[in-house]
């Protein structure tokens, strides 16, 4: 039995199709790209892909999504060094969208480095509000910086805080793209499984608990906080969001993912546990269904 199928079959019960979705982890990850409009139009962007023989398609459920269907290294672009394009997985293009940013608003994306969820936040506010990226790790801020000096991001400045003690400031909408096992990225770095364990595991949905609960306390009322991992282990994904519901019960509530992508509802109990009913309001994308990474994602209203 190869590390994938030892790790994974521990999910063999909540996910759906399981042969398939083992199939489907061992073939390469598509390539993909986001257009950043902030640097160019997104005419002038595939146009300029196209002169150069790049051949894609665009998602079809977001617009400045593109799978590269000609090219294994995206990042040796010109359009890349000139920013219109920054490799991101389709996936992790989602949580971004699901905070939906508005222009002129404070964000707090509490775990930002490199920086491809943080610079998506920016396109869709254009440039005005203000994004603080925050991350721990000194060594990936420094990515996150050139990420967003080659994207031509104005509104962001970037933090280096224990997203646990984040200074209390009222932000409108807080993105918690938590540091987690990482299973949902195996398709593009199989030494994912390396350091795998459940004590990993264990002391990641320690963290995770208080960096979202540290989210929770500093958002605005009547604000948005996003989690999301790239991880299929429920101790760090519905765990972690029925620990919140419940410390915060009265006042948050999860809201509804909507998206034109194929996924799965969070699971209502695990290794006996049984979750909060709200929690199937989460979604689950497995890679097999739309040919991605993985990803869990939930949407928290602060009442
Ligand atoms: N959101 C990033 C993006 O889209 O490019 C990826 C974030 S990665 C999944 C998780 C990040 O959490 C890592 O960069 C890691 O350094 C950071 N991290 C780990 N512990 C943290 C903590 N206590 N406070 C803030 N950031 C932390």
């Amino acid at each position: 039995m190869s590390s994938l199928e030892r790790v994974m079959f521990r999910y063999k019960r909540i996910i759906p199709k399981f042969d398939d979705f083992l199939r489907c982890m061992k073939t390469p990850l598509p390539r993909t790209v986001r257009i950043n409009t902030l640097k160019a139009d997104s005419e002038e962007i595939l146009q300029s892909l196209s002169e150069h023989g790049v051949i894609f398609k665009t998602f079809n459920w977001y617009e400045y999504g593109l799978r590269l269907l000609n090219v294994s290294s995206p990042g040796n672009l010109i359009e890349y060094f000139l920013g219109y394009i920054h490799t991101q997985e389709e996936v992790s293009m989602i949580p971004p969208i699901v905070l939906e940013p508005k222009p002129g608003e404070l964000i707090l994306d509490m775990c930002a480095a490199p920086g491809s969820k943080a610079t998506q936040i920016s396109q869709i506010m254009c440039n005005t509000g203000h994004v603080i990226a925050n991350d721990v790790d000194l060594r990936r801020i420094s990515m996150l910086k050139s990420n967003y000096e080659r994207l031509g991001v104005l509104n962001m400045s970037i933090t280096v805080y224990d997203g646990r003690k984040f200074p209390n400031i009222p932000f409108d909408k807080i993105l918690v793209d938590a540091p987690c096992s990482c299973e949902g990225i195996y398709r593009k770095n199989p030494s994912v499984f390396d350091n795998w364990s459940l004590k990993v595991i264990k002391n990641l949905s320690r963290l995770q608990k208080r960096l979202l609960s540290r989210a929770i306390q500093i958002a605005k009322r009547g604000g948005t906080v996003v989690y999301s991992t790239c991880t299929f282990s429920p101790e760090e994904n519905e765990a972690v969001i029925d620990y919140v519901l419940s410390i915060y019960e009265g006042m948050i509530k999860l809201e509804e993912i909507k998206l034109d992508l194929e996924y799965c509802s969070g699971i209502k109990e695990w290794n006996g546990i049984k979750f909060n009913d709200e929690i199937s309001l989460c979604a689950r994308f497995y890679p097999h269904l739309n040919d991605t990474g993985g990803l869990f994602v939930a949407k928290i209203r602060k009442i």
